[in-house]
């Protein structure tokens, strides 16, 4: 990993990419924390040269706020740039970025935008940030830049703005990462007591429970702020003598005021919601009925230090597809996925066996492709949900329950020659087409992705080295009984499927262009399944 703090050196540092590489670009401002190691990896894993800059930029900060006290530590900060992977950190000094005495230019977004939400309390900030991430953008040059959906309001901006000036880069917003309390990471938790750090758990948690409201039904915004109101009110919050403090002149104090607050014990913590407001997530206007999607974002203090947090809520339900090399874990992931959000798993295979079974309950030969065309053709199939992890979907053919019977040894020695004809693989692929359209599916196959559901809201690439899928297989090899088969033949035959698998004429395994990459080796089901969760709450 390179390390350069003069814009020369960055420029001349760019310059020497190679066109053919794309490059990724995560801007920061240090103290680095698992929220930005989120980005990093993201970064990594979908770019060829991965750029990070630390930058606190003070003109991002408003006069009585922290810039004095933002932590900076320079160098555990470059040890995990460089762990994981970084090829190029940006860490410039104030002045090589804002050198004359003279004002800079400001870069202005819509004042829509940054008027509301923290824009109100934070006057500038939004314009201190255009700035900077503006003049970023001009020396990175990168094809796409890593943002953290924890700053929801700077994503929706920096979007906006990006689009209408044109800057050719891709804006990707990552998922919020939070400590197992529920508590968003953010590099201003380190100025929080332990004590503090427990209150601040309560940012999410009411977050969580309009969003549960709001799962139930509930779309009147005004309902669902009450909620979060509420919370803060609740006894089991400790409230200073003034009570709840919902629109009081916070934003003249400073952000961190550093003073005996911090000594108090745990029942006199200052805790003051600043805003909580249900805004359209890219537009950030006010909503006051939700309709499509809706940002739910929140600020308050805890103590003398201020915090944000936000949740995505979203009344159509998507379309997750999930494909990747065999032995990934795909079914396993894409059942319980499906099992825990309540969506309907399209197990494609169940319909091909569907069809197979129907096919030979009407003695029709498995080779008669006439026939077969002329009965797929007005074949009434449906999937619904199963509470059972064994049986991963009820499947009925023109009203018939026919779960148990499309796992027959009978239907599984025929089903390839069934589902190989172009009329069935067309009727099938019209069905999962119309499935997909009623939302709330999770579909896992070959091609799923590319070409079924090409406008998939969230594609997820299940992916694993042949070493980790191997001893995955051999672990369930031995579970079966079997003893005398060793790892290098079996990693040697999964390099081979995946050869055979990424190179055949038809369906062939590809990634799609928009797919996360997700590497499992050292992941389990679980964190696998909260991986994706987290990844479906920006769709
Ligand atoms: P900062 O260093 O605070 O400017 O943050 C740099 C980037 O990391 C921004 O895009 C943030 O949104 C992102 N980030 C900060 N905290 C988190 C988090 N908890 N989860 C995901 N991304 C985050």
């Amino acid at each position: 990993m390179l390390i350069v703090t003069s814009i020369s050196e960055l420029q001349r540092e760019i310059s020497r990419v190679s066109p053919s590489q794309k490059i990724g670009f995560v801007p920061t401002m240090g103290a680095l924390h698992s929220g930005h190691e989120s980005l990093i990896q993201r970064a990594v894993t979908e770019t060829d040269f991965v750029v990070v800059s630390i930058f606190v930029n003070p003109l991002q900060f408003g006069k009585n706020e922290d810039l004095d006290q933002y932590p900076r530590p320079l160098e555990q900060d470059k040890a995990i740039c460089k762990q994981l992977g970084v090829k190029l950190l940006f860490t410039p000094s104030v002045t090589e970025i804002y050198p004359s005495e003279e004002e800079t230019t400001i870069v202005n977004p819509p004042t829509a935008m940054t008027s509301v939400l923290c824009g109100k309390y934070r006057q500038g900030h939004f314009q201190g940030v255009a700035t900077i991430v503006t003049k970023l953008f001009n020396l990175v040059r990168p094809n796409v830049a890593y943002f953290g959906q924890k700053d929801a309001q700077q994503v929706a901006i920096i979007q906006k703005m990006t689009k209408d000036l044109n800057i050719p880069v891709k804006v990707q917003s990552c998922p919020v990462i939070r400590e197992k309390s529920g508590l968003a990471l953010s590099s201003r938790n380190q100025y929080l007591s332990s004590e503090e750090k427990e209150k601040a758990t309560l940012l999410y948690r009411s977050l969580s429970k309009a969003q549960r409201a709001f799962q139930e039904g509930q779309r009147d915004c005004q309902k669902l702020l009450q909620i979060v109101k509420e919370e803060f009110r609740s006894p089991q919050t400790p409230l200073n003598k003034g009570g709840l403090n919902l629109d009081n002149s916070l934003n003249k104090e400073s952000l961190n005021l550093n003073d005996s607050l911090n000594k108090k014990g745990l029942n006199d913590i200052n805790i003051q919601l600043q805003y909580v407001e249900i805004v359209e997530p890219k537009t950030l206007q006010p909503l006051t009925e939700i309709s499509d999607s809706a940002l739910i974002a929140i600020a308050a203090y805890i103590g003398n230090t201020r915090l944000i947090d936000n949740v995505i809520l979203t009344v159509t339900k998507p379309i997750i597809a999930l494909d990747g090399p065999a032995g990934a874990g795909k079914s396993t992931v894409s059942r319980r996925l499906a099992r825990e959000l309540g969506y309907v798993y399209l197990d494609t295979g169940a319909m091909y066996r569907a069809i197979t079974w129907l096919v030979m309950e009407n003695n029709i030969n498995v080779e008669d492709e006439e026939s077969i065309a002329s009965l797929v053709a007005n074949v009434q199939l449906e999937l619904l949900p199963s509470d059972n992890l064994q049986i991963p979907v009820t499947v009925k053919i023109n009203g018939q329950d026919i779960t148990k019977e499309i796992r027959t040894p009978r239907v599984t020695n025929q089903v390839s020659k069934v589902a190989a004809q172009s009329a069935v693989r067309e009727k099938m692929v019209a069905l999962q087409q119309e499935y997909g359209a009623k939302g709330g599916i999770v579909a896992e196959g070959r091609d799923i992705g590319t070409n079924v559901f090409p406008h998939a809201q969230l594609k997820i690439f299940l992916t694993a080295t042949p070493q980790a899928r191997a001893k995955r297989r051999l672990i369930d090899l031995q579970n079966q009984g079997e003893s005398n088969i060793d790892l290098d033949t079996l990693i040697k035959e999964i390099e081979e499927r995946d050869y055979l698998d990424s190179t055949r004429a038809i369906a062939p395994l590809k990634k799609a262009e928009d797919a996360i990459e997700l590497i499992t080796d050292n992941l389990t089901i679980d964190q696998v399944i909260e991986k994706i969760k987290s990844y479906l709450i920006l769709v």
